[in-house]
Order: C-alpha cells, then sequence, then structure tokens
C-alpha cells in the first residue's frame, strides 16, 4: 500500500531527539526551542516566534491575545480545518464563513468585505495548500475597517506571497508541524509568529500560564507572579530536537516535495487539458511549498469511485474537509454570509494523492498511471 502521508524524518532527528533526552534541560524553552526559534527569527526573518504544542494552540494563543470577547465576529472560509474557528470560538466568537475561490480554495477576498459588520474583530485568511491567499486585498480590508489578520498558515511553511513568508504578513501566524505537513516536530507542534509588536511581551505571558517568567529570567524584574490570563503553551524540547533535524533539511525536504509536485502536475496536465479533471492553481504572486496534490474531478459519485479504485490498486488517496458550516458545531457558533456557490460544491469534488518526503518516482508514477487508467475505462462506458 502506497500510504498517503509518511512523517518527514531526514536522518538527524534521531540523535538530536537522544541528545535533548540525556540533557538535564527538557521542558519547553530549552536549548533546541531556542535553536529552533532562532532559525524562524534569522533565517526567514519572522519579528518574534514562539514554539507551541500545535498549531491549534497557536489560534488559541492568538484568540487571547486580541482580547476576543463573547458576541465578536470572527470572519473564516468554511473549507478549512475545524480548528481555525474553534479557536475563537472557544472565547465566545461568532464565526461569519465566506465563500471560496475555486481556483485555490483559499477565501475569496472579494467577499470579505460583505462579512464585516460593527462586531467584526478578526480574518483569518487560511492559505489552503500552502498556496496564499490575496494578502493585499486582506491587509487593506483590516486598515480600513480596523480589523486584525491572523494568518492560519498551518500549512504554509517555506511558502510565500510577494516575496514574503506566509504567517509574517498578518499581526500574527500560526503555522503547523503536525505529523501530516511539511515540517514535524515529532508527530504534534506549532509555531506562533507575532508580527505585531505591541503584542509580543503578552504573547509571552499567555504561553507561560499567565506569569511573566519570561521577563524573570531576562532579568527583567526581581520575581515573576501571575499577571494575565494565560496557560502551558510549551512544547518539550525534546520536541524542538526533532524539529531542529528537519529545520536544517528544510530547503532539501521543500526542494524534494516541489519535485513531487510537478512531477504530478506535468503528468495530469493533458486530464486537466481535456476537461476531465482540473489541478491546482497557483497564482503568479505566490510561491508555494507543495503541502498538498490534490486534483478535482467531476462529482462526489466520481470521487468516490476514484478514492475506491486507488484503495483496491494499493493506493491511499484521501478527500477533506467537510465546509464547516454544513457541520452542527458550525451551524450551532456561526453563520454563512452570502452564497455558498463554490464552498460545498469544490470540497465534493478534491482528491488528495500520496505527497511525502521519500516517496518514489516509482510510486508516483503507478499512481498516475492508475488516475489514466480509471479514466481511460470511465470514459469508455
Ligand atoms: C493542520 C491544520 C491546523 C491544525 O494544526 P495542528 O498543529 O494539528 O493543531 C489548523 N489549520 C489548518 C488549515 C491545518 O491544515
Amino acid at each position: 500500500m502506497i500510504s498517503f502521508n509518511k512523517p518527514p524524518f531526514t536522518g538527524n532527528e534521531e540523535q538530536y531527539v537522544i541528545a535533548s533526552m540525556r540533557s538535564n534541560s527538557l521542558a519547553g524553552n530549552g536549548p533546541f526551542s531556542k535553536k529552533c526559534q532562532d532559525w524562524f527569527e534569522k533565517k526567514q526573518h519572522l519579528n518574534k516566534v514562539l514554539l507551541t504544542p500545535s498549531c491549534t494552540h497557536s489560534l488559541e494563543m492568538a484568540a487571547l491575545l486580541l482580547d476576543i470577547k463573547p458576541g465578536d465576529e470572527v470572519i473564516v472560509p468554511s473549507y478549512t480545518f475545524v480548528t481555525t474557528a474553534n479557536a475563537f470560538v472557544l472565547r465566545g466568537a461568532k464565526i461569519v464563513f465566506v465563500d471560496i475561490r475555486p481556483d485555490t480554495m483559499n477565501i475569496d477576498e472579494k467577499l470579505i468585505e460583505e462579512a464585516i459588520t460593527s462586531k467584526t474583530k478578526v480574518i483569518v485568511p487560511v492559505h489552503y495548500a500552502g498556496v496564499a491567499c490575496e494578502m493585499d486585498s486582506i491587509m487593506a480590508l483590516a486598515e480600513k475597517y480596523g480589523l486584525y489578520v491572523v494568518e492560519d498558515a498551518a500549512q504554509g511553511m517555506m511558502a510565500t506571497y510577494k516575496g514574503r513568508p506566509l504567517g509574517s504578513i498578518g499581526h500574527i501566524g500560526a503555522i503547523s508541524f503536525h505529523e501530516t505537513k511539511n515540517y514535524t516536530s515529532g508527530g504534534e507542534g506549532g509555531l506562533l509568529i507575532i508580527n505585531d509588536k505591541s503584542l509580543v511581551e503578552r504573547a509571552e505571558i499567555i504561553r507561560d500560564k499567565g506569569t511573566n517568567r519570561s521577563q524573570f529570567f531576562r532579568g527583567m524584574v526581581d520575581k515573576y507572579s501571575w499577571v494575565d490570563l494565560g496557560s502551558s503553551y510549551l512544547p518539550s524540547d525534546i520536541q524542538a530536537a526533532y524539529l531542529w533535524g528537519q529545520l536544517e533539511k528544510a530547503d532539501e525536504i521543500n526542494k524534494f516535495r516541489c519535485r513531487v509536485w510537478d512531477l504530478y502536475f506535468k503528468a495530469l496536465k493533458p486530464l486537466s487539458d481535456r476537461y476531465i479533471i482540473s489541478e491546482p492553481h497557483v497564482p503568479i504572486e505566490c510561491e508555494h511549498n507543495a503541502h498538498m496534490f490534490y486534483i478535482k474531478v467531476s462529482d462526489l459519485s466520481e470521487r468516490t469511485k476514484l478514492i475506491d479504485y486507488l484503495g483496491i490498486n494499493g493506493v491511499n488517496a484521501v478527500f477533506h474537509y467537510v465546509p464547516l458550516h454544513s457541520s452542527s458545531a458550525g451551524n450551532k457558533f456561526g453563520r454563512f454570509c452570502g452564497e455558498d456557490r463554490y464552498t460545498t460544491e469544490h470540497s465534493e469534488k478534491l482528491v488528495r494523492l500520496p505527497i511525502w518526503y521519500g516517496i518514489t518516482d516509482t510510486q508516483i508514477n503507478f499512481i498516475i498511471d492508475l488516475i489514466y487508467k480509471f479514466f481511460d475505462s470511465s470514459i469508455e462506458k
């Protein structure tokens, strides 16, 4: 069976994890955590980053940082992972779902203004598949209405918009190191990116149980105490050690994935030229990170048949997401603004093909052949 995903593993993770285990510093903010955070701040030129236990936690921290209160409205695409919305619902926010653009599956920036009310506090663009949302338009709207922008860049590490890393454009960004993402910190993990300098100090306090412990360690205060809301949003240094093995090879992993993506794209292009499938679109201002390779087929029934066909032939292809506005919690905590022209229809057409660091050309060609066989036989019928 060709699995849909394999957690990235380059080889060095093992020695760093063991080194961390043998050190006497396993808790959060240890030496590997500092190395990783430095890497993001220096190599990616990010203002301030904090490792977290997951992207979900990063988004929850963003909601705390922005003082989201019951009744506040948060604009998100309905086509996303549940925590994009849930992190804000936990603070009492009402979610306002907006339709997506069918070309990138990202929130349609042209529909956001219509969703803004006097209660709107935040816009949460999700960079689906590591392809950026139209950030210039979104930031301009945020400025016009005095809103915050939290980028859900869970899938976006190493991808850029007009040369800027995803997660570095809004006031806050969030990246995931879950094992299904391009880089992992041992299965679970995340990063909070704080671009708005006025939010940095509180972000550290919120992450450290509502205490000013990091100021204490820097010698800025002579004792530390409870000063604000907070929780324990620190990953262990062993997780950071795993991640460090991947950051050292960040370019290599990215190049590998992009090559696989290009192989799929070129090989399947004749099918998209004949309108049998459609392939992902990457706008010119976006450099993507090959987080995902997906195709879209005609409808739900064809998708079910294709996934079954690939499955019986040893290939695990998957789909996602059930649009949030059609879920029971999405209904309870949110409302859809405007018309659902593309979200539901396109979510039902999408199939994700296996893509991971280490997949072989033989495996990719096998998958491509199967897709051709499936459509040849379905055309004859
Ligand atoms: C993976 C993902 C998340 C959640 O990341 P975790 O690290 O698993 O919490 C949130 N949003 C999007 C768009 C994702 O793809």
